[in-house]
């Protein structure tokens, strides 16, 4: 699917925010910018700017009311839209906590009712069309919310199997997963160190025959091993794989993404 036209920046406001599990927030955002937004974008990304320290909402939103600031004023992150209810011009986000001082981070720890950011996007949602025999759904806790919204949108009658890594058994999510797609949730509970988890999973999984499409997203190192597994020794076609990394071990965002583009990190 084309990626919606661009748009100015939403200004959103806080409307809850409450922790989903202990390593994720649930933040829900509102506003009249919303009464526009396209549905159907669950699974999208979009670009979310924080306020700094103290900056009052007139100031913060007058930055960004005629489009994106040419100059970076406030840090960016990239996130990915969970749910939306048009019916309450209503939207969560879900932002994990894993214990960096990064911006956004800080920012979803201490969001409370009437805090705002500008919401940038979305992008393209990233599977829009279903049509393996088999899936194959791989997240770490930064990709949870696009697995999520995945696989609740893939047909009833959808097979395969999805691996979720998460930080403590106590972040498992409720996941409307169609019956044919076998969970498996793996602990690693020091994120910030290299996990092979997932990669020693999927190494040992057997594929079966026919049209193969995967959901995959994570840490930078583990998805550069996940691509050669998947598409150079399963032959997965490109085009049937999602496979993207979402954030790098020791790199905040704008390093990791600066990484990508010099095709240093995944
Ligand atoms: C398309 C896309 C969609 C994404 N959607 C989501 C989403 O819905 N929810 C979500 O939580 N994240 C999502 N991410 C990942 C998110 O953008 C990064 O985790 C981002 O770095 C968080 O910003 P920060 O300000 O918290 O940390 P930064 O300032 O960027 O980084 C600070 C430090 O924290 C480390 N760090 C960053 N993220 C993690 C992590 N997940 N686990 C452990 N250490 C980390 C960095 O390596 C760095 O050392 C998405 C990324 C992409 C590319």
């Amino acid at each position: 699917m084309a990626a919606p036209q661009r748009r100015s920046p939403r200004i959103l406001t806080v409307k809850s925010s409450r922790y989903l599990t202990p390593h994720m927030i649930r933040v829900t955002l509102t506003g009249d910018g919303l009464a526009d937004f396209p549905e159907g974008q669950e699974g999208a990304h979009c670009k979310l700017a924080f306020p700094r320290e103290g900056e009052s909402f007139e100031a913060f939103s007058a930055l960004y009311s005629e489009g994106r600031p040419k100059e970076r004023v406030h840090p960016v992150r990239t996130y990915t839209v969970r749910s939306f209810r048009p019916e309450s011009l209503e939207m969560d986000i879900d932002f994990v906590a894993h214990g960096d001082e990064g911006p956004a981070t800080l920012w979803a720890q201490s969001a409370a009712p009437g805090d705002f950011l500008a919401f940038m996007g979305p992008g393209p949602v990233k599977l829009t069309e279903f049509y393996a025999d088999w899936y194959l759904v791989a997240a770490d806790m930064s990709a949870l919310p696009v697995a999520a919204a995945t696989l609740e949108a893939m047909p009833e009658t959808a097979r395969g199997v999805a691996i979720f890594e998460i930080h403590s058994e106590d972040d498992r999510q409720e996941i409307d997963i169609p019956e044919g797609i076998k969970t498996h949730w793996l602990v690693q509970d020091d994120p910030h160190l290299p996990s092979a988890a997932q990669i020693d999973f999927i190494r040992g999984l057997e594929f079966p025959d026919g049209r193969i499409q995967t959901c995959i997203a994570g840490e930078s190192g583990v998805i550069r091993e996940l691509r050669l597994l998947v598409q150079t020794g399963r032959g997965i076609d490109k085009a049937d794989a999602y496979i993207s990394g979402y954030w790098k071990l020791g790199l905040v965002e704008d390093q990791h993404q600066q990484a990508k583009r010099e095709g240093l990190a995944g």
